[in-house]
């Protein structure tokens, strides 16, 4: 795969129309790529210094919830180092054979980036330290007493590597990494500036309120600020007259059933089934998850990073707890059995 080439989407929520326009969308330079400040910084300095050395960037690891940019930033910094990238994912790599065939056709300096790489097998994983090290790639070939291990060489490439779950990286894993970044949300000016920057590519036009508006809704995450523009791009073509103004934008928000906290309906079940049916909390993950419908690793990596940040959810030993802000936001009464049950 090459530079220009992209990686289909295995999330199955992240339908094709969606993907061809994450595509014209994704910013390609460090430039284009707006907020995450202090990564950038720093990930302009590494690039200009390995280009100057004329070497492979150090390897670099992502983390941070889905949609903030990882796979945005690996596109990113193989075009800055003015090379390719071919993009795997954890649960993709099933067998060693899967690794050699990716990696011995790398080139210089090119990127291989692994998503999910939390999701790693530790088989891959042994294969994958020497890689890393020295690169060189160890494969044994024929069976039994005619087994024999032979080396490849490889070509100095940068592994980029993206985990929703940085803590369920093995340590030997992590400490191959040169260069650590963490995405945090962004902030409602910064989505403002994404979402009026992916109108303007789109020929959409929005009022500078309304791209406010939809921001603030937009759970501090880039992918969702996206998808509302679509969505809302539809409500304004078909109600109006495809123009996006404040009015539009926030009966469409209404119609989608996001609140002003931008709060989907998973964010909604979440906080009421813990209130309503484990008295506050806390509850365990497992259990709230059975309760809710969604697998636990869905609620730990896409829901709660959110939530949290927010101030509605509080992770403790003995399992989630509403706050008093989640309480008030759904307009339940903290006093009678929130504070009962937290303290
Ligand atoms: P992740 O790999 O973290 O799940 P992606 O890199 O796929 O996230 O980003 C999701 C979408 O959000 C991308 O298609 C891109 O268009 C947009 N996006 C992400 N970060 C930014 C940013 N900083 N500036 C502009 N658009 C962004």
């Amino acid at each position: 795969m090459t530079n220009n080439e992209i990686k289909r989407p295995t999330d199955p929520d992240r339908l094709d129309d969606e993907f061809e326009f994450d595509q014209t969308v994704r910013p390609k330079t460090l430039d284009d790529f707006i907020g995450q400040e202090k990564l950038k910084k720093n990930l302009r300095v590494f690039i200009q210094a390995a280009r100057e050395r004329g070497e492979a960037l150090d390897h670099v690891l992502f983390y941070g919830p889905p949609g903030l940019g990882k796979t945005t930033l690996a596109h990113i910094i193989a075009a800055e180092m003015k090379s390719n990238v071919r993009m795997t994912s954890g649960p993709a790599l099933e067998k060693p054979g899967d690794l050699a065939g990716l990696l011995t056709n790398l080139g210089e300096r090119d990127v291989f980036f692994i998503d999910e790489i939390h999701r790693l097998n530790h088989t891959i994983e042994e294969y994958l330290y020497p890689a890393l090290e020295d690169f060189k790639l160890d494969i044994i070939i024929d069976k039994g007493a005619n087994a024999r291990t032979i080396q490849l060489s490889l070509s100095h490439f940068t592994l980029v590597g993206a985990t929703t779950r940085a803590g369920l990286l093995t340590s030997p894993l992590r400490a191959r990494f040169g260069v650590v970044g963490r995405l945090d949300f962004y902030t409602p000016q910064e989505l403002s500036t994404i979402i009026t920057r992916s109108a303007k590519i789109l020929g959409i036009m929005i009022d500078l309120d309304a791209a406010l508006e939809i921001s603030r809704r937009s759970r501090g995450t880039p992918r969702v600020a996206n998808r509302l523009l679509r969505r809302i791009r539809d409500f304004a073509q078909v109600h109006g007259d495809g123009k996006i103004d404040l009015t539009v934008a926030t009966e469409s928000l209404q119609q989608l059933e996001i609140d002003e906290m931008g709060l989907d309906d998973m964010d909604k079940r979440i906080i009421t089934t813990i209130i309503e049916k484990f008295k506050g909390g806390p509850v365990g993950i497992n259990t709230l998850a059975l309760a809710v419908g969604e697998e636990s690793d869905t609620l730990e990596e896409v829901y709660e990073p959110y939530l949290v940040q927010q101030g509605f959810l509080h992770r403790t030993p003995r399992g989630r707890v509403a706050t008093e802000i989640a309480f008030k936001h759904f307009g339940f009464d903290y006093k009678i059995f929130g504070q009962r049950k937290l303290f």
